[in-house]
C-alpha cells in the first residue's frame, strides 16, 4: 500500500486546535478590533517574552517588517547592505525598497549560510549593514558576525523569518543585531492564518518608530511624523497567534525528533545531512538533504506520492528581477552549487512515524540501499 506523504500540511496542525482559534477569532469579531487592537498587543508582549526580547512590534508580514528595519537604520540610496544570495527572494526586497543595493557574499558550505569572513571582506565605505539569515531554521554563525559587526561600526540585522526558538548558544536568534525579523506566513513555524510578521529590537526608541512607521508614521491619529507605511497586522492575526505561539515549544521538539528521526534512517544512504553546527540548535523549519541526483530524486519521491520541494532552485544574485545588479554564473559557486543539489523533505509537527519510515524507504529504495 503507498502511504501518501504531503510536503505541508496545515490542517493536520489546525483540528486539534480548532476550539481554540474560532474561539479567539470570535472574540476578534466581538470587539471589532480589526487592525492591531487588544489581541495585537498581548501577542506582541507574548512573542517578545517567549523570544527573549525586550521589545516586539508586530507587523502585517516579514516582508514590511524588514522593510521598516532599513527604514529605522535610515538606510537609503547609495548605501549597501551585505547579505545571502542563498535565501528567500523577501530577504533582498527590503534592501531594495529603500533604494540601497544588497550586496550579495558567499555562505558557508556546512550551514547554508551567510559566511562571515567573506562578509568582512565585502565591506566598503558604502556599508550600512550585515543581513544574516537563519536559514531553513539553523542560526547563522552570530558570534564571528558580531566581532565583524563591530569591529566595522555596523548593526547587525538578523533575517529570523524561519527561526523561531532557534538558539545560538543559551539565546533564541533575533536578540543578537541591533533589529531582528520574523515571519508568520502560514507555512513558517509559527504562522498565521493569513500574513503577518514581527520585528524585535531591545532599543525602545526604535520600537518606538517602528510602531509608528508601520502605522502610516503616526503615533497621535492625523499627525504624520514621516511618511509611514499601513504595515498593521490584523485584530484575528493576533488571536490566531495568541492561540498557536503557546502550542510553539512543543512543536520544536516536534521538528527536532523528526529531524533526529530522519537522520538516524538516512545516514547510511549517499545523501548529505543537515547538521547543526556546535553553537546551534536548529528550529528544523525545512529539512534539507543534498545530492548531485536530486532533481532525479525528486521526480523519483513525487511518483511515489511523496512531496518534496526546492529551497531555493535560483539564487537571489541570479535571479531576473536583480540583473542590472551586474552577478553572474560562478560568482558565489558555494550558493550556487548548494542551489542544485538542495532537496526539502516533509516536516512539521505532525507527521507521524509511518510517513517518516516512508519517504526514508522511498529514497533507500533510489539509492539501492
Ligand atoms: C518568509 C520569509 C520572509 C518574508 O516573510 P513574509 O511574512 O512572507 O513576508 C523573509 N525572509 C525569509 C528568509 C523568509 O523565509
Amino acid at each position: 500500500m503507498i502511504l501518501s506523504v504531503p510536503y505541508l500540511d496545515l490542517a493536520a496542525q489546525m483540528r486539534p486546535i480548532r476550539p481554540e482559534i474560532d474561539a479567539a477569532i470570535a472574540r476578534v469579531l466581538d470587539s471589532c478590533s480589526f487592525c492591531l487592537g487588544p489581541d495585537v498587543d498581548a501577542f506582541e508582549r507574548e512573542f517578545a517574552a517567549f523570544s527573549g526580547a525586550p521589545h516586539a512590534v508586530a507587523f502585517n508580514s516579514g516582508t514590511s517588517a524588514l522593510h521598516v528595519a532599513m527604514r529605522l537604520l535610515d538606510i537609503g540610496a547609495g548605501d549597501e547592505v551585505i547579505t545571502t544570495p542563498f535565501t528567500f527572494v523577501a530577504t533582498t526586497w527590503a534592501i531594495s525598497y529603500v533604494g540601497a543595493t544588497p550586496r550579495f557574499v558567499d555562505i558557508e558550505e556546512a550551514t547554508f549560510n551567510l559566511d562571515p569572513a567573506k562578509a568582512e571582506a565585502a565591506i566598503s565605505s558604502r556599508t550600512k549593514a550585515i543581513l544574516p539569515v537563519h536559514l531553513y531554521g539553523h542560526p547563522a554563525n552570530l558570534e564571528p558576525l558580531l566581532a565583524v559587526c563591530g569591529a566595522a561600526n555596523l548593526p547587525l540585522i538578523e533575517d529570523a523569518a524561519q527561526a523561531h526558538s532557534a538558539f545560538y548558544k543559551n539565546k533564541c536568534v533575533g536578540n543578537f543585531g541591533v533589529l531582528g525579523v520574523f515571519s508568520f506566513y502560514p507555512g513558517k513555524n509559527l504562522g498565521a492564518y493569513g500574513e503577518s510578521g514581527a520585528l524585535v529590537t531591545s532599543d525602545p526608541n526604535l520600537a518606538e518608530r517602528a510602531r509608528s512607521l508601520r502605522n502610516h508614521g503616526s503615533t497621535v491619529r492625523y499627525y504624520h511624523d514621516e511618511i509611514g507605511y499601513n504595515y498593521r497586522m490584523e485584530g484575528i492575526q493576533g488571536a490566531v497567534l495568541r492561540v498557536k505561539l503557546k502550542h510553539l515549544t512543543a512543536w520544536t521538539e516536534a521538528r527536532r525528533r523528526i529531524a533526529h528521526r530522519y537522520h538516524a534512517l538516512l545516514a547510511d544512504t549517499p545523501l548529505q545531512l543537515p547538521r547543526e553546527a556546535p553553537h546551534a540548535r536548529s528550529a528544523y523549519h525545512l529539512y534539507v538533504v543534498r545530492h548531485p541526483r536530486r532533481d532525479a530524486l525528486m521526480k523519483f519521491l513525487e511518483a511515489r506520492q511523496i512531496g518534496c520541494a526546492l529551497h531555493y532552485p535560483v539564487p537571489v544574485h541570479l535571479q531576473k528581477c536583480y540583473a542590472a545588479l551586474a552577478y553572474k554564473a560562478g560568482d558565489f559557486p558555494i550558493a550556487e552549487k548548494a542551489a542544485s543539489e538542495c532537496l526539502s523533505l516533509p516536516i512539521y509537527p505532525e507527521l507521524t512515524d509511518e510517513q517518516i519510515e516512508a519517504v526514508a524507504a522511498a529514497i533507500r529504495q533510489f539509492f539501492g540501499a
